[in-house]
């Protein structure tokens, strides 16, 4: 029998280095967090992820770095982190040139061009219908984007793959990038809806500011998804502020009948809650700052014993909050690091997400 293998596509990447064996050394360490890594008896290291496998390789030349995967998007992915790492260890000096899949000047797999097709006001929020061609592996893999948020008026080049496996800007203009979720996905209608919050202090802010003027005709770069799946489990318990409250209401939608959730969501005031249909068991616990309900003393009222043993806790919120919960789930709910998806969604005072530390 003739057994069809998926097609592996394959680049390689040779880093003139004068120590490779130093540069493989700090690759692996750093990358050992999101990959496997293993010697093979030639004295190889593979590192593999679910984004594809890479063989690292000491030549005389330097390191040979040779990637595959089955999926375009994953090796274009691999293809820049690998970049990314190496001239961060390097020194931006260093000419870097992939051969193989995925050339030069081609379109970059996981990026696509998003037309605004219509806005409309929920409550603090900005809902944004954008559709685009071709967007199936945005439906698996991970709820966020990345929007890239062209100024007002400005005409916009999108990015192409580079020589180096990194995106390219023809024009050297990389506009700012900010983190959503998708709320829904329709991939047979090429559309998907995204929830942006007006953060009112900050209006001038490349999210908020794009959230309160897009109009639809307007164009978006979008990347990703990112995040990876939600572990499968009977229980969830959920905490998220209005940032992750889209992604409360995807997980909500797309959750099968049968799993039981609690979902502590904090917003401004009552008028701020949202209809969130699952066919879970759902408990959704609205939480009212202006009220003096937070996060943090929903979570304190919490105890180990109150947690079913194979629960999943997601949280999605401001960068203190997330630590303080990430301290309550290890100290005291005493939960090992498999069974916590916590994310920093915002940081006060900072712009960007330059400070995101996911559990
Ligand atoms: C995985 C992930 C998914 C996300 N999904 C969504 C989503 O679906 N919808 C959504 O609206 N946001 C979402 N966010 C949060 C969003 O990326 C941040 O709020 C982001 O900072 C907004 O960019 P900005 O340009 O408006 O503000 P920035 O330029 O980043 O920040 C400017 C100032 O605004 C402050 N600020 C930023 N966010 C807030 C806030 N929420 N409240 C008060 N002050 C704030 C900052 O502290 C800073 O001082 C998500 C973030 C992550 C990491």
């Amino acid at each position: 029998m003739n057994v069809q293998q998926p097609a592996r596509l394959a680049a390689t990447l040779v880093v003139p280095v004068p120590d490779p064996a130093a540069l493989r050394a700090r690759l692996i360490e750093h990358l050992g967090r999101y990959a496997e890594s293993e010697t093979t008896p030639t004295g190889d290291v593979l590192l593999s992820s679910e984004l594809g496998l890479s063989r690292l390789t000491i030549e005389a030349g330097g390191l040979r770095i040779a990637s595959e995967s089955g999926d375009a998007a994953g090796l274009a992915y691999i293809k820049m982190i690998m970049a990314d790492h190496v001239l961060e260890f390097t020194g931006p000096g260093l000419t870097l040139h992939w051969t193989g899949a995925g050339a030069a000047g081609s379109p970059l797999p996981f990026f696509r061009a998003m037309t605004v097709t219509a806005v409309r006001t929920v409550g603090r929020f900005r809902r944004l219908t954008l559709a685009g061609d071709d967007l199936g592996r945005f439906a698996e893999g991970g709820l966020h984007v990345r929007l890239l948020l062209p100024p007002e008026g400005a005409a916009q080049r999108w990015p192409v793959t580079g020589d180096d496996g990194r995106p390219f800007w023809p024009d050297d203009n990389p506009p700012p990038a900010r983190v959503y979720t998708l709320r829904g996905i329709d991939v047979a209608a090429g559309r998907v809806e995204i929830d942006m919050l007006l953060h009112g202090e900050h209006a001038d802010a490349p999210g908020a500011a794009f959230a309160a003027r897009a109009r639809p005709g307007d164009l978006v770069g979008m990347t990703g998804p990112g995040g990876g799946d939600l572990p499968a489990a009977a229980d969830y318990l959920l905490f998220a502020d209005e940032t992750a409250l889209p992604a409360v209401a995807r997980m909500l939608a797309e959750m099968p009948a049968g799993r039981r959730v609690r979902a502590f969501v904090e917003v401004e005031d009552q008028a701020d809650r949202q209809a969130l249909p699952t066919a879970a068991a759902a408990e959704v616990v609205w939480l009212c700052r202006r009220h003096g309900e937070g996060l943090e003393a929903a979570a304190a009222a919490i105890g180990a014993d109150d947690l079913a043993p194979d629960t999943i806790v997601w949280g999605g919120m401001e960068h203190a909050a997330r630590r303080a919960l990430h301290r309550r789930a290890i100290d005291v709910w005493g939960l090992p690091r498999s069974r916590m998806r916590l994310a920093s969604y915002w940081r006060r005072g900072k712009a960007g997400d330059d400070h995101r530390h996911d559990d």
